[in-house]
C-alpha cells in the first residue's frame, strides 16, 4: 500500500548505487543514522543515514539531495496528518467529520494506496481509513 512498485524501486537503487554519498557496506546514505551534511551542486544538505534499500520502498521517501523524488506530494501528507491529530484517539467514537478534513483524509489514502475509492458515508470505512493513514503516520513521519 505505502511501497512504490518494483520497476521505481530499482530505478531509486540504481541511483543509489551509483552515488558519491552511498555506502556499500552498510547500504546507507552516508554515515549510518547520523549522515553528514555535504554540498552538492553548489547547496548544502543533510545525507539521512538511512538504510537505503528500505527507504527506497517508501512512497513517500525522497533522496536526499533530490536526485528522485517522492512519488505522494508531503504538504498533502501534513494536511492529513494535522486532520487526524485533532481527532478523538483510536478507539473513541470519530464524532462529525467537516468536508475539508474528509477531503485532507480521503486525498492523503488515495495517494498514498492508489485507490480510486469515493468518499462516502461509512462510518466503518473512515475508521478504517483514519486507522491505516495513523499507522502509516507514525512509522513514516
Ligand atoms: S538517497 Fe540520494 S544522496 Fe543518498 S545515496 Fe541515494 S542517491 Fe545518494
Amino acid at each position: 500500500m505505502f511501497t512504490v512498485r518494483n520497476e521505481l524501486y530499482r530505478e531509486r537503487m540504481d541511483i543509489c548505487r551509483r552515488c558519491k554519498y552511498f555506502q556499500a557496506h552498510t547500504q546507507t546514505c552516508g554515515t549510518p543514522v547520523i549522515g553528514e551534511t555535504v554540498t552538492y551542486r553548489r547547496k548544502e544538505y543533510h545525507l539521512c543515514g538511512c538504510i537505503m534499500p528500505i527507504k527506497a520502498k517508501l512512497k513517500v521517501a525522497s533522496c536526499s539531495v533530490n536526485k528522485w523524488l517522492p512519488t505522494v506530494d508531503r504538504e498533502l501528507l501534513m494536511k492529513a496528518k494535522e486532520v487526524l491529530d485533532r481527532l478523538p484517539p483510536e478507539g473513541q467514537r470519530l464524532g462529525r467529520i467537516n468536508e475539508e478534513e474528509q477531503i485532507a483524509i480521503h486525498d492523503a489514502y488515495v495517494a498514498l494506496t492508489g485507490m480510486k475509492a469515493k468518499r462516502n458515508t461509512c462510518s466503518t470505512c473512515w475508521t478504517k481509513m483514519i486507522n491505516r493513514l495513523r499507522t502509516h503516520f507514525d512509522d513514516e513521519l
